[in-house]
């Protein structure tokens, strides 16, 4: 039989897997579900390296064999397409539940009736959903995976927004520009005021689409693979910043040679420009000092950025890297929230992560890493 919703409950809780079983399975869910456990270690990886379509993966936060941390990451790992949902103590309360949210974790409930009714709501909505693609996907009369569709659906139409918003809003700007210079007079005090504001804010949607168009190319362009010495880019980039670094009193600090990797030379300098300019954008009254580090960690490069700036609260660590995500105190500042997006998409174009730690009031350290043979670059130079 061909059911709509393949879960696999990871628990070791005979309780709680007949409830959810019980209520996946009631007659009057439009779909069917079927239900596989896991409560253990051996049934889990067969579970997830077996052949069953799982696509949503529901993880008890009391595994004895494992953190639900590496249990969700091993998920995200070896089934990238499925909704994982954690269940935790009916103790925690909806914003403790809502800071476990995060890459990983899709949906947080608490273990009790209420939740997995509420679970099991879910997953029958889901499942609504995907008949819908099913459909399109029968219309298009191909075989498809379905969130290759869904992907090249939203990127699609970041482009055309970003794209087909450009003339509209240039326009709307020649307009006010025509108002500022043409009717000054007859505005009168309060006209021109709203008229600045006008502006200002035509100037930030600009601002802002510009960097989503920028972003939606980046989703698509092919990386212009090069060997590149990371020292000869740092340096060139630190030059372009060194006039701000010597107002403010600043220094950079390389810490260790930085190695030749196979990049796009163009975009690491982004992410170089991003990390260094943010690092200067958010710094603390303390004189700012910057240190960058490299470091081989099994097959990979791991180039870090450290700066003593305000730092970044803990719940907003993960956000910051969404499109135009920005933190609390970031409101003082210029920018529209896309520069740690755009690292992002650059670093997963070369099949790395981007992540940072950091300590509200003593700094911050943006990692990101590159997957790269030994000696690499040497072979495709030489
Ligand atoms: P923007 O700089 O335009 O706000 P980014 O995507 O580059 O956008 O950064 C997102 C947010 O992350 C910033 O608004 C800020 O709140 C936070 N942030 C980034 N870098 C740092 C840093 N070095 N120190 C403290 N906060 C930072």
């Amino acid at each position: 039989m061909k059911y709509d919703n393949y879960v696999l409950f990871v628990s070791a809780s005979m309780a709680d897997q007949t409830v959810l079983s019980t209520l996946l399975a009631r007659s009057d869910n439009a779909v069917a579900a079927v239900m596989s456990t896991a409560s253990d270690a051996q049934h889990f990886f067969e579970a997830v390296y077996g052949e069953e379509p799982f696509n949503v993966i529901v993880i008890d936060d009391r595994q004895v064999w494992a953190s639900w941390q590496s249990v969700a990451a091993a998920c995200s790992k070896h089934r990238p397409n499925a909704l994982v949902i954690l269940l935790v103590s009916s103790e925690h309360s909806a914003a403790q539940c809502e800071r476990l949210l995060s890459g990983d974790i899709a949906a947080v409930y608490p273990r009790n009736s209420a939740g997995l009714l509420a679970l099991a709501r879910l997953v029958a909505t889901l499942s609504a959903q995907q008949r819908s693609f099913s459909l399109r996907q029968d219309a298009a009369n191909a075989d498809v995976d379905l969130d290759e569709v869904a992907r090249e659906e939203r990127e699609r139409l970041v482009h055309a927004v970003s794209h087909d918003l450009q003339d509209p809003l240039q326009l709307a700007r020649r307009y006010a520009a025509i108002l500022n210079e043409d009717y000054d007079g007859v505005l009168g005090d309060s006209g021109a005021k709203v008229l600045g504001h006008l502006q200002f804010n035509l100037n930030r949607t600009q601002e802002m689409l510009d960097e989503l168009l920028d972003y939606s190319r980046l989703q698509s362009a092919r990386p212009e693979i090069v060997p590149v010495d990371l020292n000869e880019l740092f340096a060139e980039v630190v030059s372009l910043y060194q006039l701000t670094l010597d107002e403010i009193g600043g220094t950079i600090t390389q810490q260790h040679d930085l190695p030749t990797l196979l990049v796009d030379r163009r975009q690491f300098q982004r992410v170089f420009q991003n990390l260094i300019g943010n690092a200067i954008k958010f710094r603390s009254e303390r004189p700012l000092q910057i240190t960058v580090r490299a470091q081989k960690v099994r097959n990979e490069w791991r180039i870090g950025v450290k700066d003593n700036g305000i730092g970044i609260a803990e719940e907003d660590v993960k956000r910051i890297f969404g499109m135009f995500e920005r933190a609390g105190s970031a409101e003082e500042h210029p920018g529209t929230g896309m520069g740690l997006a755009i690292c992002k998409r650059i670093v997963a174009n070369h099949g790395g992560k981007i992540w940072v730690r950091s300590s509200p009031g003593s700094g911050s350290v943006f990692i990101f890493s590159i997957p790269q043979a030994d000696g690499a670059a040497g072979q495709l130079s030489g």
